[in-house]
């Protein structure tokens, strides 16, 4: 069976032509969506692209930042102003899928992928989907169901404080290799002390989750060894890790309190 390959000039006529074929399938930098065809999915016959220069544009102004969601995780390290970014966008995969992946894929990478996205959880962003803002979380909850075909325009943040914002990626094979577990972490101090912590994990559910007890846990607290612990006891709390190829659910509970407090305590 061919497939076809259908591009529009907007992000909206792309909507508009998978709303009116149900075996059309939208495609970003094709790093899975191809992947799937080459593996003989044939619940589609068609890709459909959108060559809107909007999707590919990054813009960072007033503390804010707007990422079209065509933008590779290779654009994100080549920005300057996102600099403190460069870390999550280059822990997916090799410089080949960088070169293509792109931060919309992201989003709807299942497990174990989806690196890039456990950072825009700690950054409390929001995707422009059809003109409306919705926030990540509420994307990832509603991900297969009510957004399962919606097209995300962008994503917006503001820019964390300088300093406050950390990511690891753990896996067995580096630089490449598949996440065991996945964390960023937003940590805002003021005199010795935590003033707000926003901490999101990868591969500790089936979706990039936000770690609230470990959140309240961290708050008015130092950020050293005796202050982060009952962040630390709290760190598997709401979590649901999978056993797959990478790692067993219990070795992901095991060691997601020693990274992330390795994360907590790095300067
Ligand atoms: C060898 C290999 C290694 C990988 N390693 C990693 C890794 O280490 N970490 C990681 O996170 N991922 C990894 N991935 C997965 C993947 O490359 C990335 O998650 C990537 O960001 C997906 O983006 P894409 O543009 O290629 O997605 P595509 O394949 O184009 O699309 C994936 C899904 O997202 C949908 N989609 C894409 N853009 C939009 C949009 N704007 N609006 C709505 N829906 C959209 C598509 O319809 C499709 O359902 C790897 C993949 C491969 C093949």
């Amino acid at each position: 069976m061919g497939l076809a390959l259908k591009t529009y000039p907007t992000l909206t006529a792309a909507g508009e032509a998978l709303a009116a074929q149900a075996t059309a399938r939208y495609i970003g930098g094709g790093t899975l969506v191809v992947r799937d065809a080459n593996e003989g999915d044939l619940r589609f016959d068609t890709y459909v692209s959108a060559s809107d220069p909007e999707l590919s544009a990054i813009a960072v102004t007033d503390g804010q930042a707007t990422i079209g969601a065509g933008v590779t995780m290779a654009g994100i390290v080549r920005e300057p102003a996102l600099g403190f970014l460069a870390p999550a966008a280059k822990a997916v995969g090799g410089p080949a899928i960088r070169n293509m992946a792109t931060v919309g894929g992201n989003l709807f990478a299942p497990t174990p992928y989806g690196d890039f996205t456990v950072a825009l959880v700690a950054l409390d962003a929001s995707l422009d989907i059809e003109g409306a803002a919705v926030p990540v979380t509420d994307f990832l909850t509603g991900r297969e169901t009510i957004y399962a075909r919606a097209l995300v325009r962008a994503v917006s943040f503001r820019l964390p404080a300088e300093g406050s914002f950390r990511f690891a990626k753990v896996s067995r094979i580096r630089p490449k290799g598949l996440s065991i577990v996945t964390i960023a972490a937003v940590v805002e101090e003021r005199s010795g002390a935590i003033t707000s912590a926003r901490i999101a994990y990868g591969c500790m559910a089936d979706r990039p989750i936000r770690a609230p007890a470990v959140e309240r846990a961290l708050i008015g607290k130092a950020r050293t060894k005796d202050g982060i612990a009952a962040a630390l006891a709290v760190a598997t709390e709401g979590t649901s890790p999978p056993t797959d190829a990478i790692a067993s659910a219990w070795y992901r509970s095991e060691v997601l309190p020693v990274h992330l407090g390795r994360l907590l305590l790095s300067p």
